[in-house]
């Protein structure tokens, strides 16, 4: 791609910055390491040669992650975040195009570009869900399902992801936010060796600033991705500290819970117009972004399809309080 076709086809990237209260525009977690935590990882990073490359396959960490999930290493690669991964997986399969449920997650749009690979966009229907995607999997190198998607918060059947998978098309799901849904379906990958699961620690684990993600798919997939990824792209450091919080999971999952609380309490409130969520995050019918960066809170504007509505992180129970009475203002209920 040349300079010019590259200035076209792609923006630079827009920073927010400005002294704003209330964070609740990246589905990051509100909470950041309890204090010991941190002190125990400082203690573990310390220990770290930094004259030292990382594992070149970060081993240590697939073992770690294989265990949490009941599968082998052989099943899991990680990433520099789950975007990373995205990347290489556009690299792997044959096809013609990869096919997409507007509204959707951008970044696979953005690595389809980058890489000349046409897009066909079968969007979800009113209900966000998935529509004749199936159509379209004949000479698809990769169908993509978002699920809880981002930005609208719902899953998707199951039943529709496995007629998705029949069709033998590479199926790469995303479940970036599946710690805040009902159920994975990351079981799946046993008996499906076309699917390939992406998981992230930026969002339920809390870890964004550390940026590691991981895929969980069949031994052939996952030999094939080790072939092509850069290798030593996730840092010693950031391996360390997505391990050691695996051993903290109890945390965690405090941490969902209060999420999980906040979300529907947040979602009761505004019933006629919020979307039901299973992620952290509520997708609202509200113009009201510019409403509530006057008031200091920071939440995502969105535009096509979804032009006057927000997306909204679930925060802080405090962050949350400020929210509900900011939009309560807006909407002129008091
Ligand atoms: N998938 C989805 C659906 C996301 O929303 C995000 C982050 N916004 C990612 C993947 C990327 O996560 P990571 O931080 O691991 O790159």
């Amino acid at each position: 791609m040349r300079i010019e076709e590259i200035i076209k086809a792609f923006k630079p990237y827009k920073v927010v910055e400005g002294n704003y209260k209330i964070w609740l525009d990246k589905n990051e977690s509100p909470f950041d390491l309890p204090e010991e935590i941190k002190d125990e990882i400082f203690e573990e990073v310390k220990k770290i040669p930094l004259n030292r490359y990382p594992h070149i396959t970060a081993d240590p960490l697939r073992e770690r992650i294989a265990e949490f999930l009941g599968f082998e290493k052989e099943n899991i690669i990680v990433g520099n975040g789950s975007d990373e991964l995205i990347s290489y997986l556009l690299k792997l399969f044959e096809g013609e195009h990869i096919v997409i449920s507007s509204p959707t997650f951008g970044m696979y749009n953005f690595y389809a570009k980058l890489e000349g690979i046409k897009l066909v966009d079968v969007p979800l229907d009113e209900n966000f869900k998935l529509q004749n995607v199936e159509d379209y999997a004949e000479k698809a190198k990769a169908i993509f399902i978002c699920s809880p998607n981002n930005p609208t918060g719902n899953t998707q059947e199951r039943e529709k992801i496995i007629s998705v998978l029949e069709t033998g098309a590479p199926v790469i799901l995303d479940e970036a936010y599946i710690e805040f849904a009902k159920g994975s379906n990351v079981d799946l990958v046993n008996e499906y060796e076309n699917l390939v699961i992406l998981r992230t620690f930026s969002k339920a684990f809390g870890l964004a600033g550390i940026r590691v993600g991981y895929a969980v798919a069949s031994e052939e997939i996952i030999d094939y991705l080790l072939r092509i990824k850069s290798p030593f792209s996730l840092n010693a450091l950031s391996m360390k500290i997505a391990e050691l919080m695996l051993d903290h999971y109890d945390v965690i999952k405090q941490n969902i819970n209060y999420i999980i609380k906040e979300r529907d309490r947040i979602y009761k409130e505004f019933k006629d117009y919020v979307y039901p969520s299973e992620a952290n995050f509520l997708l609202m019918k509200l113009n009201a972004y510019e409403f509530l960066l006057e008031k200091g809170i920071v939440v995502r504007n969105l535009s096509g399809r979804l032009s006057n509505h927000i997306r909204v992180t679930i925060g802080k129970r405090e962050e949350n309080n400020e929210l509900i009475k900011a939009l309560n203002e807006f909407l002129g209920v008091k």
